[in-house]
């Protein structure tokens, strides 16, 4: 609640920005700001009272310096205001230095996008709170906004106890809310890139196809099913299905080492897929099952895995 509550300070200072004590705010903390821009938006009117690069005034919403992050990192004058950015293509002077490949693509999309965006000069902008139905900020309507993104891992509590690593257990639950680098999560973020999938060649690269579908990592998989001889099928379509169903054959005693080895048979195949695209080096499956055994002893030397 006490976010919620201190979120109406950055409000009302951009909803009513002539009052005396407005330049008296107390600085803000993350989760405030991070609440504070999660609803805020400017209504454009002229562009005099939004910032252009900072403020939420795209009418599909998000910051410029969000939706455009590799450019803004070359912008020098951030603090321009959209009526000022947009005559005669002010903004272009912000931007400075020797731009990157992404940058320069950046350029491009958003000099489209301005390029498209009129202003009414007789119509002052407008501060607007839209989790609440009248625009207007209350400590209600961020309250249920700080929550609004919430969801359950079912197997949150499954990886955190396991055995494996710290680094490897948080790689698994990104890979389970879908939230990895992948291709199709980089197109998403404005990313350009060939979307196939670095393993097999062959399909689009998503997290579901990556760590089931492929038939790179479905041949390891099976070796891995083979050597240890564990009876249950392969993962097939839904690898938290099947990891919940897979751990209730093997006895309570030895699940937490089951669910290490569920992890980090993932994340190797994950590094294997890094390997090809940011290192050029590319393993067979035979080897990547040789790296995971190596992986495995290595756990079980270091205490992490009870011995068998
Ligand atoms: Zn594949």
């Amino acid at each position: 609640m006490g976010v919620a509550l201190r979120t109406r300070w950055p409000w009302v200072c951009r909803d009513q920005p002539l009052r005396p004590w407005v330049n008296m705010a107390p600085p803000m903390d993350k989760r405030v700001n991070h609440c504070f821009m999660a609803g805020f938006r400017m209504r454009l009117g002229n562009g005099e009272g939004s910032s252009l690069w900072l403020d939420n005034w795209l009418p599909d919403g998000g910051p410029l310096s969000a939706r455009f992050p590799v450019l803004f990192s070359f912008v020098h004058c951030k603090s321009r205001t959209v009526a000022e950015g947009l005559r005669d293509n002010a903004w272009v002077k912000d931007i400075r230095g020797g731009l990157s490949i992404q940058a320069y693509l950046d350029f491009f999309a958003l000099w489209d996008l301005l390029s498209s965006i009129q202003l009414e000069p007789e119509v002052a902008d407008t501060a607007v709170w839209w989790p609440a139905k009248n625009g207007t900020f209350s400590v209600k309507s961020a309250y249920y906004l700080l929550f609004a993104g919430r969801t359950r891992c079912l197997l949150g509590k499954i990886i955190w106890k396991s055995r494996a690593p710290e680094r490897c257990k948080f790689f698994m639950f990104c890979a389970m809310k879908n939230a990895c680098l992948t291709a199709d999560n980089l197109q998403r973020r404005g990313w350009h890139l060939a979307p196939i999938c670095h393993l097999c060649s062959k399909d689009i690269e998503s997290c579901t196809h990556i760590f089931l579908n492929c038939a790179f990592s479905r041949e390891v998989w099976g070796l891995v099913r083979g050597r240890i001889g564990f009876l249950h099928a392969v993962p097939d379509d839904d690898l938290p299905t099947w990891w919940c169903a897979a751990r209730k054959v093997v006895t309570k005693r030895e699940r937490k080492t089951f669910d290490a080895g569920v992890i980090l048979v993932t994340w190797l195949i994950w590094k294997e897929r890094n390997a090809r695209v940011f290192d050029g080096r590319a393993s067979s499956p035979a080897c990547l099952f040789a790296t995971i055994k190596d992986e495995w002893e290595t756990w079980l030397a270091a205490g992490l895995i009870p011995p068998p």
